[in-house]
């Protein structure tokens, strides 16, 4: 049975990051060089997202996507893909990565369970992405694509936030470099989520200008019709190509989000701009049975009312949403510790 939320969105998704930490200092994500991390002791160890996935799970939680910070960072992350894809209740298994360590890992993820990744890829220019993560990783990333590719992983997607004045001139080349890879390309409008300290409106590239842009190029473009809470739009080029568009800052679906984030410390949140969320670990770690830990969880849901990017949207002006201070003294209010 599906539980419901006050807007009668069903509790169904949860995304679980399994490290804040990131190998990465994307610009409008992890803008600082040094941040304050979670103390190693919270992180919650996978037998303990295990226990927690399976009380999600008998509340509804049937589809699972792994993130961080980077995924890819915690040590031994295929044993708990094992973990995860043995419940005969998770439908859906997935992670995010920047991809950089994905072309060592993907072989074990994939023996694990794993058959859906999503790397995010920004830019084709090596030049490019050290200037925008201040790493000079490229190379990696996309070797990672490749090996994925050549597992035959089922489901490879790629994602890019437009940034614009950084990469918005390579929309059409991202796209080409998907059909090249037999990937989905989904655009990601630039978000003033915590940690987009450097955020303006100005830098945002909307959806309409994406598309716009893409149909200068390649003709009309089709919307495709479907039944379906995931927060890209998908559209079709006029030879078939499917590409999508998450459009969270000027078109943003909240009536349709049915996602909830789990921290690496076991911290619950209802919306990815929610000031405040559940701690599950202490009650956890203190001995709570599964009735006790779903009794934090399902009136926390059931009185669920966020709607973080239409509430932003409705602003007269708009301003990244937390002050570099603030994300100081609280890191849970970090985009990398929610997961994105
Ligand atoms: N490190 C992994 C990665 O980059 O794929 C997983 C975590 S990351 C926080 C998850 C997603 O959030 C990435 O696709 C990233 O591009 C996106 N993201 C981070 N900051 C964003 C922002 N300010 N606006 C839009 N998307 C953002
Ligand atoms: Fe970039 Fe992901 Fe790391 Fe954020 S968490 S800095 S988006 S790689
Ligand atoms: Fe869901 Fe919050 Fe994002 Fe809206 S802003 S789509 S409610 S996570």
């Amino acid at each position: 049975m599906l539980h419901r939320d006050t807007l009668d969105r069903p509790l169904r998704n949860l995304r679980i990051s399994v490290t804040d930490r990131c190998n990465l200092r994307c610009q409008y994500c992890m803008p600082e060089e040094d941040y304050v991390w979670l103390p190693r002791e919270d992180l919650l160890r996978f037998e303990e997202i295990s226990n927690l996935v399976d009380v999600f799970g008998e509340l509804g939680v049937d589809k699972l996507r792994l993130t961080g910070g980077e995924p890819l960072l915690r040590r031994d992350l295929p044993r708990l893909v094992r973990l995860l894809a043995a419940k005969p209740g998770v439908r859906d298994l997935a992670i995010t990565t920047n991809g950089v360590l994905l072309a060592e890992q993907a072989r074990a993820l994939h023996e694990a369970g794993l058959h859906r990744v999503t790397v995010s890829l920004d830019t084709l220019r090596p030049e490019r992405f050290k200037a925008l993560t201040r790493r000079d990783t490229h190379a990696r990333v996309l070797e990672g694509i490749q090996e994925v590719r050549r597992l035959g992983w089922k489901g490879l997607k790629l994602d890019s936030v437009v940034v614009r004045g950084t990469n918005d001139d390579e929309l059409l080349d991202l796209i080409e470099y998907g059909k090249r890879t037999g990937a989905e390309v989904r655009f990601i409008e630039y978000m003033d989520v915590g940690g987009a300290t450097l955020w303006s409106m100005d830098k945002v590239v909307s959806r309409t200008e994406i598309l716009a842009r893409l149909e200068g190029r390649y003709g009309k473009i089709e919307p495709v019709i479907e039944e379906s809470t995931a927060p890209a739009d998908r559209f079709a080029l006029p030879d078939g190509v499917i590409f999508g568009i998450i459009s969270s800052t000027t078109a943003p679906f909240c009536l349709s989000c049915d996602r909830s984030r789990l921290t690496a410390d076991g911290m619950w949140y209802l919306c990815l701009y929610a000031k405040a969320g559940t701690d599950l670990r202490g009650p956890l770690r203190r001995g709570a049975s599964r009735d006790e830990l779903a009794s934090l969880i399902l009136p926390a849901w059931q009185r669920r009312a966020d709607r973080g990017a239409e509430e932003r949207l409705a602003l007269a002006k708009r301003s990244p949403l937390v002050q570099v201070g603030d994300l100081r003294k609280d890191p849970h209010l970090e985009m990398h510790t929610r997961g994105g």
